[in-house]
């Protein structure tokens, strides 16, 4: 990346990714794994920042605990967590897009904020496993 605006989105990027203990898959920002507790502030710092969501996709967090309560693991296999116990399997098949178009009386900080409110919509809104006692893993 020689771009210096490029670059300096990246930093950026990777400032928030830290502030907010997302972890990053594999190379890039195709996924970036936040907990259920850091989630809102990292898309309100997204949001304010200019990045926009593109998708959603959900990862069980495994650790021996979760095993036990809700028999993790629930998918594919995946990265040791970086801040946390245990580790983190891919849910298969289960991925929300979040893409809209943007519309020509919009500035990207109102495009941006439309998007990612649509991603907070469906993170908030999204059951994964409900139990009966009323906790969601
Ligand atoms: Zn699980």
């Amino acid at each position: 990346m020689t771009d210096p605006n490029a670059q300096k989105r990246k930093q950026q990027l990777d400032y928030l990714v830290l502030k907010h203990k997302g972890q990053p898959v594999g190379d890039g920002y195709i996924d970036i794994i936040v907990s259920r507790d850091n989630y809102a502030a990292f898309v309100e710092d997204l949001t304010t920042n200019k990045f926009a969501i593109v998708a959603v996709s959900w990862w069980c967090h495994c650790t021996p605990e979760n095993k036990t309560r809700f028999g993790c693991p629930h998918g594919y296999g995946g990265p040791k967590s970086i801040y946390f116990d245990g580790w983190f399997s891919e849910r298969s098949h289960d991925f929300d897009e979040v893409v809209k178009d943007r519309q020509k009386d919009e500035d990207e900080a109102e495009f941006v904020k439309r998007v990612n409110d649509t991603a907070m919509d469906i993170i908030e809104n999204k059951r994964t496993v409900p139990y009966a006692d009323g906790t969601i893993h």
